[in-house]
């Protein structure tokens, strides 16, 4: 291992974000112990990945107490169950793994002397008044809606991390993650992307909820594991956004995945769930000043990727 080699943690390992991010420190060379209690991640998602030697799989639940033997550089927090309806039926865990377990992680960078960087997200705007969504827009969200679980934790996950980083000294990263998509998404997480893909290639009618007027700006995978890697690298401890300002209606999405799955599905329209956000788009001058990062995969092309993806799983039957 080369002296720049560093040992990392990464927990959410087998979900989507996380084994993407355990790929890209893997193929650098570095020792990676990825952490998973699988409740929303997938093993399949790491599976080529246990038998090199610079990787460890750990089976654990970080809402307990965490431990690793030896040094550890950096320390990734990547678990949380993500997609809406996942945190409305896992509402406690939810609420735990952004809170008690940045908890245990940031103790444990702290036992370690390691770098943190915690996964946050555009959810702390909540339906946002502010359009496009800067670092300092405060957010508007309803502690005790459904959506509530995910996004107070998170806020209570950053507040957490800033009070580590000004208390203990602890060198520690906030990324506000905007909507990302990309292949390892799981086709039945009920996000719009991998329905509407599930769909299109079944024939299915599309499911759009409310008209369809509300917007989201999705960043594709790749793009954001760069932004995520040059955060951890700088030395910016406050939250940056990172995600495609590309913003779009929902309505004209789910048009633009029928078109590339070549499919006759037809759109209806659906209820609008309660509390879900009208408009959500990152403003991205801090990334771009902090770390010359902005994306570049156009969504045409990241959603072809995505969808070659969905297509491979086969008869995209039961995921
Ligand atoms: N959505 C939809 N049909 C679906 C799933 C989602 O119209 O089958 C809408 C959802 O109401 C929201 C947008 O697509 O307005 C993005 O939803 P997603 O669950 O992907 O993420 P969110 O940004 O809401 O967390």
């Amino acid at each position: 291992m080369s002296a720049d080699s560093k040992r990392i943690v990464v927990t959410g390992a087998a979900g989507f974000l996380g084994s993407h991010l355990c790929d890209r420190f893997v193929e650098e060379g570095h020792d990676v112990i990825g952490i998973d209690n699988l409740l929303t991640g997938n093993l399949a998602n790491i599976d080529h990945l246990l038998p090199q030697s610079n990787f460890q799989f750990c089976h654990h639940d970080v809402s307990t107490f965490v431990h690793v033997p030896g040094p550890i550089d950096y320390i990734l927090h990547f678990a949380s169950p993500a997609s809406p309806i996942d945190y409305l039926q896992l509402p406690i865990q939810t609420l735990k793994v952004s809170s008690l377990g940045t908890h245990n992680l940031l103790g444990f960078a702290k036992s370690k002397r390691a770098r943190i960087l915690v996964a946050s997200t555009s959810e702390v705007y909540g339906d946002p008044l502010e359009h496009p969504q800067t670092e300092d827009y405060w957010g508007n969200v309803n502690p005790v809606g459904p959506r509530g679980v995910y996004d107070e934790a998170k806020r209570f996950q950053e507040a957490l991390t800033m009070a580590y980083h000004n208390v203990h000294d602890i060198e520690t990263r906030i990324v506000r993650i905007f909507n990302t998509y990309g292949p390892r998404m799981r086709l039945n997480d009920g996000r719009a992307l991998p329905a509407f893909a599930r769909q299109a290639l079944e024939g299915e009618d599309i499911t759009v909820f409310g008209d369809g007027s509300q917007t989201r700006s999705f960043c594709y995978v790749d793009d954001l594991m760069e932004g995520i890697h040059r955060l951890l690298l700088s030395d910016c401890s406050d939250p940056v956004n990172i995600g495609n300002p590309d913003e779009v209606t929902i309505k004209d999405f789910a048009e633009e995945v029928v078109a590339l799955a070549g499919s006759q599905s037809r759109i209806i329209f659906k209820p609008l769930p309660v509390d879900d956000p009208r408009q959500r788009r990152p403003d991205i001058s801090r990334a771009r000043e902090l770390l010359g990062w902005e994306p570049q995969v156009p969504r045409s092309e990241g959603l072809e990727r995505t969808m070659d993806y969905f297509r491979s799983l086969g008869a995209v039957a039961d995921d």
